[in-house]
């Protein structure tokens, strides 16, 4: 199975002679065995097999398998939101005391995640431009730094990443490059072809495409070596799993096993087979559904950039973005359906735009196929005057638009309907 769309068709789940065609929901917590010594032979990960839907979950394990396939790696774990993939992909390798470089060009709940709630954990972080060159990266990392951290194409600021100088860096000094993907997703973009060594997905987006559940997703390109002695977790034994080693017991798959076996168990931000379910079937028509939305974007952006009520537009597929090079290079057959663009007369103007559209709601979400609209400054970014949007790259004109996989032309004459009102 080479290639990527028959990969979201057909990876992940094989049914046997007789068993279901499409993935059956295991709305089971538990299994059942008829002897002690299996279920002894699974908790000492000498077994393959389900105990406990906390661990593994047979409908799970179909959209795991399914992105393992299209992002390259060698294995992979859902978690119940792209929140616990963020966090548990980090806690997987470091604790109090440890540090971490991030581009500062990412989602806002992940910053949140990373500058509160993980400094009150004792997790330092350094913010980095993603537009850092090699000698601003390397003053960032100390001897303490345990991960580069970044968005491969950011939300909202759709800032496409230099992948492999990230890359270049982190591993110069010794660590992995953790790439969240969520944007693009591996049909546009394959971090781990560029050297990134995990990847991180919020589901809930693209992914799920129909704004239906959430999701994220932990994939290890099985690349990394933990052997350094800069990650001892990966190479003395694990008390807390009867001695466990687990370069030596898992080898290319150490960091995805212990993700499993040691964050999960402890943290539970276990998928639900319902969720895991709905996942898989968005992801069989993920490669259509992105192809769609590139071009609608695509389109959108060139009648906006058009238009003498637009002030400006952000979307890296256009000519006209100062990432039109990076985003060539690494999503080159299209970067997503999300446009940013300002209309002309400020905050006012703006609001009246969303106002008048008829198709286009207005939500929070973005990513899915139907087409939406965000106002950061009323909605999301509310709280802040006009100078201290400025100050974190979010202006009072700003309009997030998530083009769907609607005709296009209805998307134009909705977005008309908005410029004639301004
Ligand atoms: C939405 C999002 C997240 C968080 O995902 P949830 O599924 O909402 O927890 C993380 N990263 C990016 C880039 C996102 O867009």
């Amino acid at each position: 199975m080479s290639k990527i769309e028959t990969k979201c068709v057909q990876a992940g789940y094989t049914p046997k002679n007789g068993e279901p065609r499409v993935v059956p929901i295991a709305q089971s917590t538990t299994y059942s065995y008829d002897s002690t010594q299996t279920v002894g032979d699974l908790f000492d990960l000498k077994a393959d097999g389900y105990f406990y839907t906390r661990l593994a979950n047979p409908t799970a394990a179909a959209p795991e398998e399914k992105l393992t396939a299209l992002e390259g790696g060698v294995g992979a774990m859902m978690t119940s939101a792209g929140q616990s993939a963020s966090m548990i992909s980090l806690l997987n390798i470091l604790g109090a005391g440890d540090h971490v470089v991030c581009s500062s060009s990412i989602y806002g709940g992940t910053f949140n995640l990373f500058n509160v709630t993980m400094r009150k954990m004792g997790v330092d972080f350094s913010f980095v431009s993603p537009y850092a060159s090699e000698e601003e990266l390397n003053v960032a990392m100390r001897g303490n730094t345990k991960a580069v951290f970044g968005e491969s194409l950011a939300n909202p600021s759709l800032a496409v990443l230099d992948i492999e100088k990230f890359a270049r860096i982190a591993h110069a000094h010794g660590v992995p490059l953790i790439v969240d993907n969520t944007f693009p997703t591996p049909i546009n973009c394959r971090p781990i072809e560029h050297g990134a060594d995990i990847v991180v997905h919020s589901t809930s987006k693209y992914l799920d495409g129909h704004a239906v559940a959430l999701g994220g997703a932990i994939v290890d390109s099985g690349r990394f070596d933990w052997s350094s002695g800069k990650f001892p977790e990966f190479t003395e034994p694990d008390k807390s799993y009867h001695g466990t080693v687990y370069t030596r017991d898992f080898g290319k798959a150490a960091y995805i096993t212990k993700a499993r076996v040691q964050m999960m168990r402890d943290i539970g931000a276990a998928p639900a087979p319902m969720n895991a379910f709905l996942l898989n079937m968005g992801m069989e028509t993920l490669h259509i559904r992105m192809e769609r939305h590139c071009a609608n974007a695509l389109r959108v952006a060139e009648f906006l950039s058009d238009s003498d009520k637009i002030d400006w537009i952000n979307y890296p597929s256009h000519k006209s973005s100062k990432d039109y090079e990076l985003a060539k290079k690494y999503m080159p057959n299209g970067s997503c359906g999300v446009i940013s663009f300002g209309v002309k007369g400020g905050r006012e103007a703006a609001v009246r735009f969303m106002d008048s559209l008829k198709m286009a709601s207005i939500v929070v979400h973005v990513a899915d196929l139907r087409t939406c609209v965000l106002h950061p400054a009323s909605s999301t970014h509310r709280q802040l005057s006009d100078a201290d949007l400025h100050a974190c790259g979010v202006f009072p004109e700003q309009i997030r638009m998530s083009v769907g996989i609607e005709n296009v032309e209805d998307i134009i004459a909705d977005i008309k309907l908005g410029l004639n009102a301004i």
